[in-house]
């Protein structure tokens, strides 16, 4: 069973401590992600117009993944976001455009006011996604919530590393896989998955090595046809991730001695295309103590977004949030790799 890192207390529990590792790693010359963006005509990474409104609940998870970029798990009760931190993300929120509310932790269904941002962005007019690691909906205290998110119409990207057994449980520990089963089965009782746009249900795979993410397009049919074969399950849509090189899973990386193999492999698989669709373009990020990041992953690696002068989301300034320059680093490469990845999945 993984712990987290930072019931470890180990230096990598840290984001400055991630980032020198990374900054160390030997790139015969390709390791400058900014000059990679001006070669592919990027001089400089800016916005584009705001379509989701990202809150991050907090790291609290029912689950210690060994992938996991947010080091959550069921000891990281110090990170949870207050009431009135979420009340400043609503009133953020009324200042922007954006056409969704993605909800992510940790776990964000076991937050003690996941039902009123749920409620209160859907009274809003918001699409809402909920980023569900699948075991949480079998939570007692989670009885009833499938039918409850689908009578909002929440959208449930569910993570599931691999149909497989074996790849699944490797990643998320013994008997992930058949809780993960189970709870698909209820989403698909409550009429999830079965194309009904108010009740979508999207998987999100990402590899369980040091590889890229496979083309969406290419595997999805596969993964249709093993899950309704084998198991009775279905879905509407599959999402690929790419691992990215922070928090436990750098972690592995380093332990596997898969460091330098993987940031040569990233960066090599550059997509320029991959860049007008990055999620930083298109998104905010909101941390469970309130500060503001270009995305989740900056977010874990304590890269404030605005850094000459970081914003709390108590004194959102919508004007000034478009304005600003997104801020990169090595990690990046994870996003631009392959077909692209993001939390909505490839980029191109
Ligand atoms: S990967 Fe997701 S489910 Fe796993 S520990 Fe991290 S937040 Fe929890
Ligand atoms: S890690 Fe974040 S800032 Fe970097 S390219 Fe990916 S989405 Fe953009």
């Amino acid at each position: 069973m993984t712990e987290t890192l930072q019931s470890r207390r180990v230096p990598l529990a840290h984001p400055a401590r991630q980032l020198e590792l990374l900054d160390a790693v030997p790139m015969n010359g390709s390791g400058d992600f900014d000059a990679a963006l001006a070669r592919a005509g990027w001089p400089a990474l800016t916005p584009a117009a705001l379509e989701i409104f990202q809150i991050n609940l907090g790291k609290l998870c029912n689950m210690t993944c060994r992938h996991c970029h947010v080091d959550a798990g069921p000891d990281r009760t110090d990170a949870m976001m207050s009431r009135e931190t979420i009340d400043a993300c609503l009133r953020a929120l009324d200042q922007t455009p954006a056409h969704t509310v993605d909800l992510t932790g940790g776990a964000p269904e076991i937050h003690p006011h996941f039902r009123y941002v749920v409620e209160q962005a859907v009274a809003r007019g918001r699409h809402v996604i909920d980023r569900c690691n699948l075991s949480v909906l079998l939570l007692q205290r989670n009885a009833g919530l499938v039918e409850w998110l689908g009578e909002r119409g929440v959208e449930i990207v569910a993570s599931l590393p691999h149909y497989r057994k074996r790849n699944t449980d490797a990643q998320r520990g013994d008997g992930a896989f058949e809780k993960s089963i189970e709870a698909l089965r209820l989403l698909n009782a409550a009429g999830y998955g079965k194309g009904d746009p108010r009740r979508r249900l999207s998987l999100m795979m990402n590899p369980a090595g040091a590889f890229l993410a496979p083309s969406q397009g290419s595997i999805e049919k596969e993964w249709h046809v093993a899950l309704e074969r084998d198991f009775g399950v279905t879905f509407d849509r599959l999402l690929a991730l790419n691992n990215m090189p922070i928090s436990r899973f750098l972690e592995w990386l380093v332990e596997s001695g898969n460091l330098e193999g993987y940031m040569a492999r990233l960066s090599a698989g550059f997509n320029a295309g991959a860049v007008a669709g990055l999620m930083c373009r298109n998104t905010i990020s909101i941390s469970w103590d309130g500060r503001l990041f270009d995305c989740d992953f900056n977010q874990m690696l304590d890269l404030d977004a605005l850094p000459e002068s970081p914003m709390r989301v108590h004194e959102f300034d919508f004007a000034r949030w478009q304005g600003r320059r997104v801020v990169t680093r090595r990690h990046c490469f994870g996003c631009t790799a392959g077909a692209g990845s993001s939390c909505g999945g490839a980029t191109t």
